[in-house]
This record gives C-alpha cells, sequence and structure tokens, in this order.
C-alpha cells in the first residue's frame, strides 16, 4: 500500500533545511507522496529510511516480463481490485497448451491453426500471446523436438513446463532467445531456481495454497529470481478463484511483497463452453496469465473479446480516428453518413453499410470516443460540432452534393443542422439495424 504524505513526513529529518526546494520537510513528503518529487532530492535522509520509503514505492504486484521485442508479455504491475477504481494495466495473456505426447503431425498442424488465430476487433488486433509446451509424456527427446519444432515454428512467446530437470535444461537451450517462463512443478526448488537464474527466465511456481506461495517466492527471491509467477493447483474452479483475490488483496491492501507477483491459471473444464466460462472467470480475477486447452477460433475469440472488454481503459472510450471512411467504390453521389468516432458505433455502422452494398461515405466526428446519444447529452456531437467538422474535412469538395444523413436518435437537431450547414438533412434510422434498408431505398 502506498504511504501518505503523514507517513513520508515521519521518516525525514524534520529540520526544514529548504536543500530539497521546498519550504519545509513536509511539503517535501506530500510532494513525495503525490510522485510530484523525487526522494534524491533530499540529501538528508537516513539510509534506514530510504530503505523503506524506496521499498514503499516499488510496485505492489511486480511486473514480470517474458519474451522479447514487440512480442513481449508483461504481467502483474497491477494496483487495483477493480477496474472502475482507476484501470487495469496489463491484459491477461491467454496461452495454448500443446502436449508433446502428441504425434509430430497433429503438433505441426495445432502450431499452425494457433499461428492463425489472430482477429480484428474495433479497430484492434487481438490474438493470443504465447505457446504453452507441456512435457506430459516425461520423456526428454520428445518435449526438446517440441520445443524446438515451435521454436521454428512460431513468432509466439513460450512457456515450458516439465517436471524433469534435464529436458528443461535442453528445452532452455534452444528457446533462450525467446526468454521463455519455466513452469515448475517438481520438488528439487533449488535446482529449478538455478536454472532459472542462469537463463534469466522468468519462473512460475506451483503451489497448494497462498500460505505455500508465500513461503516459495521468499525463497526463491532470496536466491536471486526477481520474476516469479504464482500457479495455484487442485482446488477446482472457486478454490483457485478464492486464492486469486485472496493472494490480489493482501498484495494490494497489506502491502504483502511475498505475494505481490502475477497469477497464473490453467483450466480444467474439458468440455468447450465449461473451458471458456473458465477461462474468462480466470480473466476477470486476477489471473495474469491463462493457459487453455482448447484451440478453436470459436472459443478463443470470444475470449480474447472478454480480456479485451475487461482491459480497456474505463475512463478511456476506445476511438477511431475522425476522418471521413469509404465503405465501397464511393463517388461523387454515394450518401454521407455522419457519427461519432466511439469505435463500436463506427464499426457497427461500418458493418451495415457494408451489408447494404451501397457505396457510403462516414464521417466520424470528434466526440471524444462517445455514442452518439451519450456525446449528444454531453454536447459533444451538436449542429455547431458538426458544422465544423463538415469544414474542416472539405466535404464539400468530396462529394457533389450537399446532403446528410444524421442518426435518428439526434433527429432533433436536424432544423438548426440545416441552418448552420446549409445541406440538406435527412434523419436516418435510430439503430444501425436499419442501415441497410434505409440507404437501399435513399434518394
Ligand atoms: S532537504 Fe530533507 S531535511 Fe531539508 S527540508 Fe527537504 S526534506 Fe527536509
Amino acid at each position: 500500500m502506498a504511504l501518505t504524505g503523514l507517513d513520508i513526513y515521519k521518516l525525514l529529518p524534520k529540520t526544514n533545511c529548504k536543500d530539497c526546494g521546498f519550504a519545509t520537510c513536509l511539503a517535501f513528503a506530500m510532494a513525495l507522496a503525490q510522485k510530484k518529487a523525487s526522494l534524491d532530492k533530499c540529501p538528508h535522509v537516513t539510509i534506514e529510511a530510504k530503505r523503506v520509503l524506496e521499498s514503499a514505492s516499488q510496485p505492489p504486484i511486480k511486473l514480470v516480463t517474458m519474451g522479447v521485442g514487440d512480442k513481449k508479455l508483461e504481467m502483474g504491475n497491477e494496483t487495483v481490485m477493480y477496474r472502475h477504481e482507476q484501470k487495469f494495466y496489463h491484459p491477461a495473456g491467454i496461452g495454448l497448451l500443446v502436449e508433446d505426447a502428441l504425434t509430430e503431425n497433429d503438433i505441426a498442424d495445432k502450431i499452425k491453426k494457433i499461428n492463425g488465430l489472430t482477429f480484428e476487433r474495433v479497430g484492434q488486433i487481438i490474438a493470443p500471446e504465447l505457446i504453452c509446451l507441456k512435457n506430459s509424456s516425461g520423456n526428454k527427446d520428445l518435449f526438446v523436438k517440441l520445443v524446438s519444432k515451435t521454436v521454428s515454428g512460431s513468432k509466439l512467446n513460450i512457456a515450458l513446463q516439465s517436471q524433469n530437470i534435464e529436458a528443461l535444461k535442453e528445452a532452455l537451450k534452444i528457446s533462450k532467445d525467446r526468454r521463455p517462463l519455466i513452469i515448475w512443478d517438481g520438488s528439487n526448488l533449488d535446482e529449478i531456481v538455478k536454472l532459472a537464474k542462469e537463463y534469466k527466465a522468468p519462473l512460475a511456481v506451483t503451489c497448494a495454497s497462498p500460505e505455500e506461495a508465500a513461503e516459495l517466492t521468499k525463497r526463491i527471491k532470496q536466491a536471486g529470481v526477481e520474476e516469479i509467477v504464482i500457479s495455484i493447483k487442485g482446488k477446482g474452479i472457486s478454490g483457485k478463484i478464492q486464492d486469486f483475490t485472496f493472494i490480489r488483496r493482501t498484495a494490494l491492501k497489506k502491502n504483502e511483497r511475498s505475494l505481490g507477483y502475477p497469477l497464473l491459471a490453467f483450466t480444467s473444464a474439458v468440455e468447450p463452453y465449461a473451458e471458456l466460462a473458465e477461462a474468462v472467470s480466470y480473466v476477470l480475477k486476477y489471473a495474469s496469465l491463462v493457459i487453455v486447452k482448447n484451440i478453436d477460433k470459436d472459443f478463443i475469440l470470444p475470449l480474447l473479446v472478454a480480456r479485451q472488454d475487461l482491459y480497456s481503459d474505463p475512463q478511456k472510450p476506445v476511438q477511431v480516428e475522425p476522418k471521413v471512411y469509404e465503405i465501397g467504390k464511393v463517388g461523387k453521389n454515394s450518401p454521407v453518413i455522419i457519427t461519432t468516432n466511439f469505435s463500436i458505433t463506427y464499426f457497427t455502422v461500418a458493418g451495415e453499410v457494408e451489408a447494404s452494398k451501397v457505396p457510403t461515405y462516414i464521417v466520424c466526428c470528434d466526440a471524444e470516443g462517445m455514442s452518439v446519444l451519450t456525446a449528444w447529452a454531453a454536447e459533444k456531437f451538436t449542429p455547431e460540432s458538426i458544422d465544423a467538422t463538415i469544414k474542416s474535412l472539405g466535404l464539400d469538395k468530396m462529394v457533389g452534393h450537399k446532403r446528410l444523413v444524421i442518426p435518428g436518435y439526434v433527429s432533433v437537431m436536424s432544423g438548426k443542422l440545416e441552418e448552420l450547414t446549409g445541406w440538406k438533412i435527412s434523419v436516418g434510422p435510430r439503430e444501425a439495424s436499419g442501415i441497410p434498408n434505409y440507404l437501399r431505398n435513399y434518394k
């Protein structure tokens, strides 16, 4: 938990010498609490106070990174229990399980299929981030073969799951450039920690309870591995979620460093809908990485969508660029529809325009990413703002007519808009689903 200004003040020398540039130690403490000053500005702070203050300024849940470059996956560093308190920072990674007990052809097919699991939604690309390679055969050679096939066949991040130290050693040699996550469920902790240190790889440890997790993370940290992930085994879905919630709350509210690490969950349900519900539950409460067995498109897409929705910033609507979008082969006489730049609004309207097969211009007004009715109520989508948009985009030079279709929900502004712009205003349907029929009959 972050220290308050008063907590910090108690640790300062309280001489009011002003060397930090602040009039008093209290003013400096307040600025530190608000992160408007840095501790090094006070040259008189004691080593002990410095240690306490620096440790308190560390994030309550450690940031753990696996992978390298653009594809790297960052986990943790969250600061709140609920998204509406601020926002969540690092979307839970989605990993797909591939076991070495499969035949070579099945492995190749699976990797190919996984590589194709990329989707576009509301203008963003969504995809799973990693492949979790499991040494379920217990055989070192089979595992090494699987790792080597995956390294050459996919650019996704890699997690290595095995209880066999020798198999992991070989696997790490092959995949070290990808900075894989090691998932350990074996007994010899010291050896695996040594290996994680040698390869500078993050280490996920499997524990039976939060108490055991706290004990193990302390040991691992003392041994020199800082990037740790906690996995809880057994317990079923509700037990796991209970433990995850306890761990998150204890790390955030009680500043318990031994539990301040990202959480990893494996799905256990067999039936696809049950597995999907389980995976989404872990994304909601509070896994930073969820590993699933099902790699079907119809399973992965809703999971990615649920994650995308949860991890969007509640204070910042998803927006598209305010500009003119051309749908189909538009010409001088194509209709012009106006709407706001709320991403979901634009993509819904664009989808219906495409379905109408009538080439159409869609003008997105800058309404700070709000939907039509919200923007109208907040006075961000008004006759004046639409008039300014039409002029700034030079719409009259783009089309050979002066006719504009506005959303049915804001028909009330049509008179004033016509007066301001000099364009003939037509009132479109209230719901986007009415667009295809409207455009087909538009004259
Ligand atoms: S430099 Fe340190 S001791 Fe001096 S006023 Fe600032 S906080 Fe207080």
